[in-house]
């Protein structure tokens, strides 16, 4: 068996048009780095990216310095907004914005959110919610005297529609899901959860960084009303890069966010009394744009145009099915359980494996060159990034996971 499951890597790599896109990346030896497993949470750096970035320094900060701002910094949070709208949101121009970090753009567009549907006095999210979202929620609703409604998750699933029409009404302001959960990668039903949603009078919110730059989305088309992620992750934006915002054509101009800095303001550089939105999603911003940090995004979104998010699909739900193939062979005979979506139509970009003391796994995988991710307490995350990885890759990392958990039986 395992010798076919060999096969099928190698085959797999053979057929694959995305392959060549690998030898794009900034590639450490394989004592270093033999399988990286982790695409979903920290993104790998292309060659691109580290020129560019050099480049940047030398020429654009070293040589045009100050003026550097008119000459083009001052429109990238727009530009570049579009350019991955239209790459990977499907998001037509005039709707996205780089800014801040995820964190900052969720509390900027709830509150602006919940303040737009006064006397609405709830907002609805689910027990699966990633963190932070959960936790800025959990602010806006003390700011503004709000309750939230959990809706209760399977962690190994997901938010399904019938359970977002059992508790939106006439009271519910917003609500706010992940399009891929972070914990099993459940994919969500965006459209049909906005029609809910809608149909209530409520607004919609999305957090797509577990999905953006990995699963095609259509935020136009699904009728989203806001969305944030960030772009270090299948975006490979780098440690840390600034996060993007999507704001709904016609919903601009009646959302107002909170924090009102000069370069949101109509006429930043007028420095007049009393602050005055921009017009667009100019209005999302705050203070002065994190320009250095946004350089990598100019390579990835090279890179995924070229690839297409379609084909980049087709790759990882290949890649995600080899791990569960994997999993189902080598590690559920040692009690592994998969604790993630086996049907492709609601599976995300990575896979969770579950076993208790998985964490003890995770040092001498590392000291292995295999890094995927460790959620406590007992989840390791296999994220296969398509561009980055290959199937042999993700044999080999398996293989080192299934080598110590036969080594160490519990
Ligand atoms: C990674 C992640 C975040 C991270 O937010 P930061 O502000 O960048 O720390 C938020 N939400 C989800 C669903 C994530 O996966």
């Amino acid at each position: 068996m395992t010798v076919d499951l060999l096969a099928r890597a190698t085959a797999l790599d053979a057929a694959d048009p995305l392959a060549g896109y690998r030898e794009q990346f900034i590639t450490p030896p394989p004592a270093e780095l033999l399988s990286y497993l982790d695409g979903n949470s920290l993104g790998r750096p292309l060659q691109a990216t580290a020129r560019l970035v050099e480049q940047f320094i030398r020429e654009q900060w070293g040589g045009r310095l100050i003026r550097g701002w008119d000459e083009g910094w001052l429109d990238w949070p727009l530009t570049l907004g579009d350019r991955l709208g239209s790459a990977a949101l499907g998001a037509a121009p005039g709707q996205t914005v780089i800014a801040d970090s995820t964190t900052v753009l969720i509390y900027k567009l709830a509150r602006a959110a919940v303040d737009a549907r006064p006397g609405r006095r709830t907002v609805v999210l689910d027990t699966d919610n990633f963190p932070t979202d959960r936790y800025v929620l959990e602010g806006i609703a003390a700011e503004r005297d709000l309750r939230l409604v959990w809706i209760e998750t399977d962690p190994s699933a997901g938010i399904a529609p019938a359970q977002v029409a059992d508790v939106v009404g006439e009271d519910t302001a917003l609500v706010l899901f992940s399009h891929v959960a972070y914990r099993s990668g459940w994919l969500a039903d965006v459209a049909a959860i906005n029609r809910i949603a809608h149909a209530a009078g409520a607004l919609t919110m999305w957090d797509l960084c577990h999905s953006a730059g990995s699963v095609p989305i259509a935020l136009d088309e699904w009728g989203v009303d806001l969305a944030v992620g960030c772009t270090y992750k299948y975006l490979n934006g780098g440690p840390g890069a600034p996060a993007f915002a999507y704001l709904r054509q016609e919903l601009q101009g009646e959302l107002r966010q909170p924090i009102q800095g000069w370069m949101g303001h109509r006429a930043a550089f007028e420095m007049g009394p009393g602050y005055e939105p921009a017009a667009g999603v100019r209005a999302l911003l705050s203070g002065t744009p994190p320009i250095l940090a946004m350089v990598p995004m100019h390579a990835n979104l090279d890179m995924l145009a070229a690839a297409g998010i379609e084909a980049v699909r087709a790759k990882s739900l290949q890649l995600t099915d080899y791990v569960l193939a994997l999993a189902d062979e080598w590690l559920a005979p040692h009690g592994v359980a998969v604790a993630s979506p086996r049907d492709p139509a609601r599976r995300g970009g990575h896979v969770t494996l579950r076993q208790e003391g998985f964490r003890s796994y995770l040092e001498p995988l590392w000291d292995s060159g295999v890094i995927p991710d460790y959620r406590r307490p007992d989840g390791l995350r296999i994220g296969p990034a398509p561009l980055s990885t290959s199937f042999a890759e993700v044999y080999q990392g398996l293989a080192v996971l299934r080598d110590l958990i036969e080594k160490n039986p519990r």
